[in-house]
């Protein structure tokens, strides 16, 4: 989506919040409510459409602390929002996520992919699927999805505060609670769902932990590596259709498709690394290692080497890339293990050909730094998972109290995972709230 979509995207989004609040007109204070939903994210939402749509006498209020609500997937996905996975097997879904796999398993079963493309699709919002399994809206604009939330949740009788920040949530010993707020007013009501998204230290913490919960240390997860290096420098836009990435130090190795950056290494491969590894990188605090294996599903890379050798004898090895690599990387491959540019593939020495195989399979890089990734970043950590039902998402320390969305320490890989999350949680909680209201 470029700039000037976005402006129109937003003001199209809040012209629908301007008339919606001339038809319900300005808040007073106290007033009481049934919901209150803490963030207009892609978990709020959706909580509160499904608490509003399976019980509409349902008084629903969904404050939000920023001007526009559904900043994130406006521009999640490069602007074209990556709103789930096709993958409908929920024991193979939560292996995508390196926090929360355990927990969501049960919840996926009530509400996975399948789930979210139907219920886009009954709103009129059909999703395509790409070649590496990710679902984005036919539009390729996320604003569709924004639209169509916004719309839902307008026509669901949801009410929709901006500017509007929960500085305080304090439980009634009579049940339910009230809400402080800085902008919007103040509020009694039965149920809460927190869904504010990535945890910060600070106001949300202190939030937080007053209801009786533990936060887990929230850190970046979903980044690119800095790396400065003369086998990549240069080499910014090429990528290699699989190569697998691991932290030196530990076990984590993951695979996929690798983008060589102009400040080092992207695509897939890394991204999962850093999901995978976001823990152990935090602790390194500093610069670390990584070796990137670049032929990962070569079994024997001697032996492919060697057959190729025996087919190619007479070519010249730096003008004949084998096992499928880009020639410019194969170059510098070769350049690594004195193959002069003359070297045909009949005089590729052994011990030539065995440090080749090692470059192939072990190349080391020192990580100098981490980079945002635009695409789709995530925190990890949140409330701790313990503490949650995962039934119906109700705390276990304040009953009448939800949590949905990245506020919890669950987070995903890259292929929107991150918001399939979003949206389960989200359900749960609004499907729990309807029915014990
Ligand atoms: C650039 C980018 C691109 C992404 N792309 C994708 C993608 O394509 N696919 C995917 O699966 N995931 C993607 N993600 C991750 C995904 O956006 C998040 O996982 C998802 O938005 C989490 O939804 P949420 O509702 O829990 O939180 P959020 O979307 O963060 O919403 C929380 C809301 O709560 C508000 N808030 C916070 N505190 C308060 C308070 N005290 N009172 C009131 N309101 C408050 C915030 O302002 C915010 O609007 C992307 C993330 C980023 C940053």
């Amino acid at each position: 989506m470029n700039k000037e979509n976005r402006k129109q995207s937003a003001k199209g989004c809040s012209q629908l919040l301007k008339q919606q609040a001339s038809i319900v007109g300005n808040d007073p204070l106290r007033e009481e409510v049934d919901l209150v939903v803490v963030g207009g994210g892609a978990a709020g939402f959706f909580g509160a459409i499904t608490a509003a749509e399976s019980n509409p006498a349902l008084k629903i209020l969904l404050l939000e602390k920023g001007p526009n609500v559904l900043s994130k997937v406006r521009i999640s996905g490069g602007g074209r929002c990556n709103v789930t996975h096709a993958c409908f097997d929920p024991a193979e879904l939560i292996t995508h996520y390196p926090r929360g796999s355990r927990e969501l398993l049960g919840p996926f079963h009530s509400w996975q992919p399948a789930d979210t493309v139907q219920w886009f699709q009954d709103k009129g919002v059909s999703l395509k699927t790409e070649c590496d399994g990710r679902m984005f809206p036919v539009s390729d604009q996320s604003s569709s999805i924004v639209d169509c939330l916004l719309n839902t949740s307008i026509k669901s009788g949801v009410r929709i505060q901006t500017r509007c920040e929960v500085t305080q949530i304090t439980p009634l010993k009579t049940g339910g609670f009230t809400i402080l707020t800085n902008g919007g007013g103040d509020y009694k009501c039965r149920h809460v769902l927190w869904t504010a998204g990535g945890m910060k230290p600070g106001k949300q913490f202190k939030i937080i932990q007053s209801l009786g919960h533990h936060i887990i240390d929230p850190i970046p997860s979903l980044f690119t590596f800095e790396i400065k290096h003369p086998l990549i420098n240069g080499l910014q836009g090429l990528s290699v259709p699989l190569a697998e990435s691991s932290l030196i130090g530990t076990d984590i190795r993951c695979r996929g498709p690798m983008l060589i950056t102009h400040w080092g290494l992207s695509g897939p491969a890394i991204l999962r690394l850093s999901a995978w590894a976001a823990r152990e990188i935090h602790a390194m605090s500093g610069p670390f290692e990584i070796e990137i294996n670049w032929i990962p599903d070569i079994n024997n890379p001697q032996t492919a080497l060697l057959a190729f050798k025996e087919a190619h004898g007479k070519k010249l090895i730096t003008n004949s890339p084998a096992l499928g690599l880009p020639k410019r990387l194969w170059q510098r491959l070769t350049g690594t293990v004195d193959v002069k540019p003359r070297t045909t593939w009949s005089g590729l020495r052994q011990d030539s050909l065995d440090r080749f195989c090692s470059i192939l399979t072990q190349t080391r890089f020192k990580v100098s730094g981490k980079s945002r990734n635009k695409e789709e970043f995530v925190t990890c950590g949140g409330v701790e998972l313990k503490e949650i039902r995962f039934k119906t998402m109700e705390s276990r320390k304040t009953p009448g109290l939800y949590f949905a969305g990245e506020s919890l320490d669950i987070d995903a890989e890259t292929g929107g995972f991150n918001f399939q999350a979003a949206w389960t949680t989200g359900y749960l909680a609004g499907s729990a709230i309807a029915t014990s209201s």
